[in-house]
Parts: structure tokens; C-alpha cells; sequence
């Protein structure tokens, strides 16, 4: 009876190959949770078009929306774990939010797997070209003389821009007004136009803005200056050390078979190594992560780590979302 199981199951996992030999076998959703052309829609096409030529298959970019990444981790976490979704994100979506937002339907360590950490980079105090404040103690003054009445962008409450915002209020003792944005790249959008006055935002989505002239950067929130911006001085430069880091990931609904999570993982590594890649995210502002820090056990490791660090943080600045 065992023996004539065990033929029978032999004979069937001949018939079928199992999925990751013909995986991927059509294209895959890759959810992004903000919206087009801002930081995270741009790693997921960066490092989404390079994967795709390792994989042989196409990435479907999903941009949704709302709650600072919440939903669309929750579209993630439900979907069917085959393989054909990933969702992209970073500390704010897959770290943050966890402790931000108390009516979550997911856990956000043990709903996703990971599958490889992405490139993370320090944020630029930014601020439109009309402000008269030209350095960051002016900026600081500016603010301290209207308390709270500036208005500032954010992709919401947990988000990258959100989370440099605390920082910039600690390291300050000022604050502006948040106005929330499906991401900040309409955010951006917004500052150019003087619409709103300042942002604290990831260096990839702001960093070809302040080049171009566009809007003002009084400093960088990291230990030294960028490569990618010599010029920019750091916040302690200007007086007021900060520093904070957005680095992103790529996830799967847990139960996604590990053998296609490798699959995923190898080409993620794979195209992190491509020197065209390299350089594109290099002069964005963006450190690469090692393959060793890729892994998923490696990144499961430091994803709980930011976790417990950011609860300490956001509990203690006592922000929530009911
Ligand atoms: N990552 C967000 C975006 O892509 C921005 C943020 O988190 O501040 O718009």
C-alpha cells in the first residue's frame, strides 16, 4: 500500500515538474504601495526591469495607493502565494506601519516572506526654491518664526518622508505642518511648484531635482556626505545632526514556495551585481547591499531588528494611526 503510494507519487511528480522548474510561466504583479515616479515606484522599475531579463518574464508595476503603503501590503499578504505576486517596500511600509497603524488585518513579519533586501539611501532636507531660508540654521529660524503653519509633504503617516520628518522635528526642536501624498513624487511635484515648502525626502527622488535647480537642499541625514552629492553638507554640518536611511525590500505572501523565493532572490542579486545597475542607483544616492545581506534569512534577521528599533522610536514620539 505505502509502495503503491509512493509509486504514485513518484509517477506524479514526474507528470508535473515542479513549479519552480517552468516558474516564472507567465508575468509577474509587483505591488508598489505609492504612487508613480516617486522613490519606490522608481527601484521597483530599476531593479524590476533587470530582474525581469534574469527571469524571462515581465513585472506587472500594481502602484496601490493609500495609508502610507498599508493597503497595498494587505493586497500583498492576501494574495495567492504562487509566485506571480511581490510586493516592494521599504522600512516605512514593512517596518514602520507596524507599529504606526493599529487596525493592521496583517502581521507584517509572519504574513510576507522576504525575498531580498534593496539598496537604501539617507534623505535630503529639501525645501521650494521661494523659501528665503538658503541655509539649514536659516531654515530652522524660518520654521521656529512660524510654528507649524508651513506646510511639508509626506507620502502619510509611517512613511519614509514621514519618519525623516520626526527625525528633522528631534534633531530640531521645529516642526512644519505633514500633507499627505500618495507618494512623493506628486509630493515633489507640489514642492517645485511652491505648493507646499518642504520635505524631507529619500535622496534618489529628490537629488536630480535640487541638480536640476528645481528646489534647495540645505542638508543630507546622513554620517558623511554622498558620493552622489559632495556639495550637499550633512545636517550636522549645518548644526543639526540627524540621521535616517530608507532602504527597501521585496516581499511574498507567506506560503510562497522557497524555492521560487530563491529564484526571486537569485535574480534580485543578479541584478544588483550588473555594473549599469550599479552605477544608475549609485548616482542616485543609493548604498547597495551585499548579496550576503540579501539573503532572506539575512534580511528576515535585519527586518526584525528595525522593527524592535523604530517601535522604540515611534512609541516614544507616541505616534499612532487608530
Ligand atoms: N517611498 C515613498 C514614495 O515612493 C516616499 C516616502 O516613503 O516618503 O513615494
Amino acid at each position: 500500500m505505502l509502495r503503491r503510494t509512493v509509486l504514485a507519487s513518484m509517477a506524479a511528480s514526474l507528470a508535473a515538474p515542479a513549479l519552480a522548474d517552468t516558474y516564472p510561466s507567465k508575468p509577474i504583479n509587483l505591488i508598489v504601495p505609492f504612487a508613480a515616479g516617486g522613490p519606490t515606484d522608481l527601484m521597483a522599475r530599476i531593479v524590476g526591469e533587470r530582474m525581469a531579463k534574469e527571469l524571462g518574464q515581465q513585472f506587472i508595476i500594481d502602484n496601490t495607493t493609500g495609508a502610507a503603503g498599508s493597503i497595498a501590503v494587505g493586497k500583498a499578504a492576501r494574495a495567492a502565494p504562487d509566485g506571480y505576486t511581490v510586493q516592494i517596500g521599504h522600512v516605512g511600509t514593512n517596518v514602520a506601519n507596524g507599529t504606526i497603524y493599529k487596525n493592521l488585518t496583517y502581521d507584517l513579519l509572519t504574513d510576507l516572506v522576504p525575498i531580498a533586501r534593496l539598496p537604501q539611501n539617507p534623505m535630503l532636507i529639501v525645501s521650494s526654491n521661494q523659501l528665503p531660508a538658503k541655509t539649514l540654521k536659516e531654515l530652522v529660524a524660518y520654521l521656529k518664526a512660524n510654528p507649524d503653519k508651513v506646510p511639508g509633504g509626506t507620502a502619510g503617516m509611517g512613511s519614509g518622508s514621514h519618519l525623516g520628518a520626526l527625525a528633522f522635528f528631534a534633531a530640531t526642536g521645529v516642526t512644519y505642518q505633514l500633507v499627505p501624498y500618495r507618494g512623493t513624487g506628486p509630493a515633489m511635484q507640489d514642492l517645485m511648484a511652491n505648493q507646499i515648502q518642504v520635505m524631507v525626502d529619500q535622496s534618489s527622488n529628490s537629488l536630480p531635482q535640487v541638480q536640476a535647480g528645481k528646489v534647495r537642499a540645505y542638508g543630507i541625514t546622513a554620517k558623511a556626505r554622498s558620493a552622489a552629492a559632495p556639495d550637499i553638507p550633512t545636517a550636522a554640518e549645518g548644526g543639526f545632526p540627524m540621521e535616517v536611511s530608507i532602504w527597501h525590500g521585496l516581499w511574498a505572501p507567506k506560503g510562497t514556495p522557497a524555492d521560487i523565493v530563491a529564484r526571486l532572490n537569485k535574480a534580485a542579486i543578479a541584478s544588483l551585481q550588473d555594473p549599469a545597475i550599479r552605477k544608475r542607483l549609485e548616482e542616485l544616492g543609493q548604498d547597495i547591499p551585499t548579496p550576503a545581506e540579501m539573503a532572506p534569512p539575512a534580511f528576515a534577521s535585519f527586518q526584525k531588528e528595525e522593527y524592535a528599533r523604530w517601535k522604540k522610536i515611534l512609541e516614544a514620539a507616541n505616534v499612532k494611526v487608530e
